[in-house]
C-alpha cells in the first residue's frame, strides 16, 4: 500500500504511481518525475504522506539528484496529500492561485500560488509549461507540458483508453469539459505522449477518447 512505482515514459521522464483507497476500491494515480541537468521537478504528490516519504527516498537513491519543486495540478487528495512532507524537506510546492484556494477549502496546506505569473519555467536544460485549459474534472485543473520531449501531463482532465467512465464528476463541468479537452488538442497538436491522472499513458487518442466519454455522458 505504501509502495511507489516508477514507470519510464521517455529518456528523462517517469511516472510515479501510488495507490489510494476510495470507497473501498484501490485506485492507482499517476504523477510525473522530470529529471533535468539541475535536479528533479515533480508533478503532483502521491496519495499519502508515507508514500511521499518513500518517493523522496527512491528518487534520491535512483537519480542522485535533489527535488527542486513540485507542481500540483488540482486540489484533490491524489494530487496534493503529500504537500507537508515536501515542505518539511524544504522542497517548494507550486500551484495556481485557484488551486491554492481550493486546497485550503479542502483542508490541505496551501501551495505557493506562483503559477499564474510564472506559467513557463525552466530547470537546467528542461522547459516546463503549465496551462489552464478551462473547467473539466475540476474548475482548477491544469496541465503540464514539456516542450523538449513533447509530453503532456493532462492529469484527471484526461482518461486512459481503458477508462469506461469519467470517474469522480461531482465537481466537474460536463458542458465545458469537451471544449476544455479540445483546447488541449489545439494548443499541443505535436504531443507525442499524454499522461492521464489514472491508468496507462498513450497518445493524443486519449484526449479524443475522453471527448467520446463526455458525448456518451451527455446522451445518457
Ligand atoms: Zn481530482
Amino acid at each position: 500500500m505504501d509502495s511507489v512505482e516508477l514507470i519510464r515514459v521517455k529518456e528523462n521522464v517517469w511516472i510515479h504511481r501510488t495507490s489510494g483507497i476510495v470507497g473501498g476500491e484501490k485506485i492507482p494515480a499517476n504523477g510525473l518525475v522530470v529529471v533535468t541537468s539541475k535536479g528533479i521537478a515533480l508533478v503532483d504528490t502521491p496519495w499519502t504522506e508515507k508514500q511521499t516519504e518513500s518517493l523522496i527516498l527512491l528518487l534520491k537513491e535512483k537519480f542522485q539528484k535533489e527535488i527542486r519543486f513540485v507542481i500540483v495540478s488540482h486540489a484533490h487528495e491524489d494530487r496534493i496529500s503529500g504537500i507537508n512532507i515536501f515542505l518539511k524537506n524544504s522542497i517548494p510546492v507550486y500551484s495556481t492561485s485557484l488551486t491554492a484556494k481550493e486546497a485550503e477549502k479542502n483542508g490541505f496546506t496551501k501551495p505557493h500560488p506562483k503559477l499564474d505569473l510564472d506559467p513557463r519555467m525552466s530547470l537546467g536544460d528542461t522547459g516546463i509549461e503549465v496551462y489552464y485549459p478551462g473547467h473539466g474534472h475540476t474548475k482548477d485543473n491544469i496541465v503540464v507540458w514539456l516542450p523538449g520531449s513533447h509530453i503532456l501531463f493532462a492529469g484527471c482532465l484526461i482518461k486512459s483508453l481503458d477508462a469506461k467512465s469519467l470517474g469522480y464528476i461531482k465537481e466537474a463541468n460536463l458542458d465545458a469539459w469537451p471544449l476544455t479537452a479540445k483546447n488541449l488538442l489545439e494548443r499541443y497538436p505535436d504531443t507525442e505522449i499524454v499522461v492521464p491522472g489514472h491508468g496507462d499513458w498513450g497518445r493524443l487518442d486519449l484526449i479524443r477518447h475522453t471527448i467520446r466519454l463526455l458525448d456518451e455522458q451527455h446522451s445518457k
